[in-house]
């Protein structure tokens, strides 16, 4: 059995922006039903929805912040939760990373330095809690230091650091790190200096034993200049500490035949049950309910990774087919206001929700019969397995974890029982919309479309195989 520290910035369903937090639920549980010794660490916001008890175990001192930290339980799970709290800096009311208008907190750099100070403290068991783990597994930039940091400690914890993606840094200028009270020794351009700034991300990707990402197409994809971001070489020279592992699903959470979110229960024996629920969710974002039109759904972060862009701009020839469309999102000022005005265009057809709302995304996976996730980049994706999981046919882009995971319809696939959804190439509006007419033109086939639903229903997208792999990982160091 190995002792594992989790370390993360987000997990569900303590707090989550995206699914980084998903992944540093799920993966915890999977490996304590593999019989680990699993302890995760995050921040003390005050935004966190803990259940029931929180209770202090020690506190400690880091410069000048006093520092306490709290065990809770991970909600519906066996895994323990290590809250640091530091409330002068982590006593912001709302989203982790950003205040309301999206600018990220001015003091990010002092804040998650500080957490991974303190995670490096409790790697090392300075906290005296008789419980020194064998593996510290970090999770993007907030964790990033955590591995340079311990590079320097003797008799330390092995460690691991995931990428969940690349675009996310965590660059700061070099002034921040006086007062961050980071060791001289780092600060040069082969440990945590980027371009005369300081990367948080590459603490763990200089200093961290193994690298994983979370898909081997994107751990390929991020040796290239088009997704590295600048440190395409040094994850090129790292490959041999690099692999991609896909994140599973919690298939608990995301379960067709249990769901509580949606009002009718379904499985593929029962797909035709599904329709319910495409009229529920037409009936509750008023649109014409009518169950020969093809109901596309989207559910994202409305940023440019995303594709969204490219939605946009195929939408007013799309509603020229029969389709209708439910989006629910938020992000970026300027694609809400466009995704709103042509809602207002088309109002039989597109349906606009800008908010964050995780009982509405299962109605939509439930309710829609295409899943739309046209990204220009996607280190794994959740969604298009939620949605293959539904019987819902994700149309995806070529890249990173939706190429791994999302198989082309074509008369091969169909021919082997492969295929379950439909896969474009080129990052443009025109490639979307051709793979638009192609779905709509499956669609309209019902017999090939069920055979579709059904091999999508039949993947397993579970921890269990990924959460394996972790565990052959941690033991190869
Ligand atoms: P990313 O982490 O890049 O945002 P992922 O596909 O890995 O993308 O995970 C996104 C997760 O967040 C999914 O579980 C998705 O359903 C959820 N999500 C994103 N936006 C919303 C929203 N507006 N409402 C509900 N859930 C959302």
């Amino acid at each position: 059995m190995k002792k594992i520290l989790f370390v993360t910035s987000e997990a569900y369903p303590l707090i989550k922006t995206g699914g980084l937090a998903d992944v540093c639920s799920s993966l915890p549980k999977a490996l304590t039903e593999l019989g680990q010794d699993v302890k995760v660490i995050l921040p003390k916001y005050p935004a966190l929805k803990t259940v029931g008890d929180v209770r202090f175990l020690c506190s400690l001192r880091i410069d000048n912040h006093l520092v306490s930290i709290f065990e809770t339980m991970i909600p519906d799970s066996p895994v323990v939760a290590w809250l640091v709290d530091c409330p002068d800096l982590f006593d912001l009311a709302g989203n982790p990373y950003v205040d309301e208008l999206g600018v990220p907190w001015a003091n990010n750099a002092d804040r998650f330095a500080l957490f991974c100070r303190v995670a490096v403290e409790v790697a090392m068991d300075k906290v005296n809690r008789n419980w020194k783990p064998d593996i510290v597994h970090c999770n993007d930039w907030q964790s990033g230091l955590v591995p340079a940091l311990l590079s320097m400690e003797r008799d330390r914890p092995k460690t691991v650091f995931t990428i969940h993606n690349m675009a996310y840094q965590g660059l700061f200028p070099m002034q921040s790190v006086r007062s961050l009270n980071l060791p001289g020794q780092l600060m040069n351009p082969n440990g945590l200096e980027f371009h005369g700034l300081l990367s948080f991300i590459k603490g763990g990707i200089v200093y961290a034993d193994r690298i994983t990402t979370v898909s081997p197409t994107y751990a390929l994809e991020i040796q290239t200049p088009e997704y590295g971001y600048g440190l395409e070489g040094l994850l090129a020279y790292r490959s041999d500490d690099l692999i991609g592992i896909i994140n599973g699903i919690d298939t608990n959470e995301w379960n067709p035949e249990i769901d509580p979110h949606i009002p009718q229960h379904y499985n593929v024996d029962s797909l035709s049950k599904k329709q319910l629920n495409k009229a529920e969710l037409q009936r509750r974002v008023n649109l014409p309910v009518n169950d020969q039109v093809p109901l596309f759904g989207l559910i994202s972060r409305l940023v440019e990774q995303k594709g969204i862009d490219m939605v946009i701009d195929c939408l007013p020839d799309m509603v020229e087919l029969p389709m209708q469309l439910v989006l629910l999102g938020n992000g970026n000022k300027t694609f809400e206001q466009r995704l709103q005005n042509l809602a207002r265009l088309f109002p039989d057809k597109i349906v606009i929700i800008i908010d964050y709302d995780e009982s509405l995304a299962h109605l939509i996976e439930a309710g829609v019969d295409v899943f739309l996730m046209p990204s220009r980049f996607e280190p794994c994706g959740l969604n298009q397995m939620y949605s293959q999981r539904y019987g819902t046919i994700p149309v995806v882009r070529k890249t990173g974890g939706l190429a791994d995971t999302v198989v082309d319809t074509l008369s091969t696939s169909l021919a082997d029982d492969s295929a379950t959804g439909i896969v474009f190439k080129e990052a443009h509006a025109g490639a979307l919309l051709e793979a638009f007419k192609r779905t709509t033109l499956l669609y309209s086939d019902q017999q090939i479309w069920q055979q579709i639903q059904t091999n999508a229903m039949h993947r397993d997208f579970s921890w269990r195989n990924s959460a394996k792999q972790y565990l052959e990982l941690y033991h190869n160091i």
